[in-house]
């Protein structure tokens, strides 16, 4: 078992990986399907992606599971086969990682809400659950809660975690920047989101997805205010993305976040990868930067 917040205690910078949901479309993911299917159809096409991100320098591999969940799988009708998916979504990454690298494996949330009598808490708990049971019977080192923006799913994501399996937990949380500062869908801001997910045990909290590296700065500044030594993991997305000749384009290149990184690190980041529209050659050069700063 490796321990992300052990390395981050040395001191030690480490590197996890970029996006896989925009990936999977690039691999001919039809729009409309179900992308964690592709564990059990398109094994090899899954590994591809978690092997190009290894082999690019990362330190933490995530895994095909993001939308893994009882709510999202009985929309394609595969809640029957979600723990074969989220153990298979381990076992390919671990395949990928090898025995050294850490193996990080997706939670995103289930799209319910607890404050519209959605569903239950213990509905969503019994549904984090049984993916976490199956990516630690997979082979998986932690958890990623990512992308969350509601404080009470967060909580039963986290306690469901750590009550039923031995997993690390990492959470994150995505803002969006308004008039009245970086909030999430929710209203929750950083400094909240800090304060909350440590009250529910979260080993590592973080930001990803957004609006891209830069805004990033702002948001490491603000949890680094509230808690000084929680491990802090950012993974943005490469800007904003505008529509060009019908494609995604996404604003920071490779090259364009080589000097935004530093910034990060010295405000205050931990474990640094990429989310939507980053690729290897953005983990490439996250990995080289990291490389220089653990020397
Ligand atoms: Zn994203």
């Amino acid at each position: 078992m490796h321990k992300i917040s052990d390395i981050v205690s040395t001191g030690k910078l480490l590197t996890s990986d970029g996006a896989w949901g925009t990936y999977l479309f690039k691999k001919g993911l039809p729009s409309g399907s179900c992308p964690e299917e592709w564990n059990l159809t398109h094994y090899d096409d899954v590994f591809d992606i978690a092997k190009s991100y290894e082999l690019a320098g990362s330190d933490i591999i995530s895994t095909n599971s993001f939308g893994s969940n009882v709510f999202k799988l009985s929309q394609y009708n595969l809640q029957e086969k979600l723990s074969e998916i989220c153990q298979t979504a381990a076992e390919i990454s671990r395949k990928a990682a090898g025995k050294d690298k850490i193996v990080m494996a997706s939670i995103g949330p289930t799209g319910k809400f607890l404050i519209m009598d959605d569903v239950t808490g213990e509905d969503l708990y019994s549904s984090f659950k049984q993916q976490a049971v199956a990516f630690e019977e997979g082979g998986a080192d932690a958890v990623c809660i990512e992308t969350f923006y509601a404080l009470d799913e967060a909580e039963q994501a986290i306690r469901a975690v750590k009550e039923n399996t031995s997993l690390e937990v990492i959470c994150t949380f995505t803002f969006d920047k308004s008039e009245s500062g970086y909030k999430t869908l929710m209203g929750v801001s950083p400094q909240q989101m800090t304060e909350s997910l440590i009250s529910y045990g979260a080993d590592i909290i973080g930001a990803n997805c957004g609006s891209g590296f830069l805004d990033m700065i702002e948001i490491v500044k603000m949890i680094r205010h509230v808690s000084s030594s929680i491990p802090l993991i950012i993974q943005a997305n490469a800007g904003l993305p505008v529509f060009e000749n019908g494609e995604l384009i996404y604003s920071e290149t490779p090259e364009k976040i080589k000097v935004i990184i530093p910034k990060l690190i010295e405000a205050g980041a931990n474990i640094i990868g990429g989310c939507c529209g980053t690729t290897p050659e953005h983990i490439k050069v996250i990995s080289e930067i990291v490389g220089k700063y653990n020397q």
